[in-house]
């Protein structure tokens, strides 16, 4: 089972239920970024990073920004 973290989505305009996946999903074509940790709306297709060089490598940037924040 898959780890999820309620994160507020931009896109979806509340709080959704994001799934913990890695750079592999996120951006296949990036070798450089497949090991990192995003988080997923699974609702509306965005993400966020996470604070990856910190102990706390899962926690999230912030909120999940929609495709015409990014
Ligand atoms: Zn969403």
């Amino acid at each position: 089972m898959s780890e999820t973290r309620h994160i507020h989505c931009c896109e979806c305009s509340e709080k959704v239920n994001a799934r913990l996946t890695d750079g592999c999903e996120i951006y296949p074509h990036r070798q450089d970024l497949k090991s990192l940790p995003f988080w997923k709306c699974d609702t509306c297709g965005n993400h966020v990073g996470c604070h990856h060089k910190t102990k706390n490598r899962t926690q999230p940037l912030g909120c999940i920004p929609s495709d015409e924040i990014k």
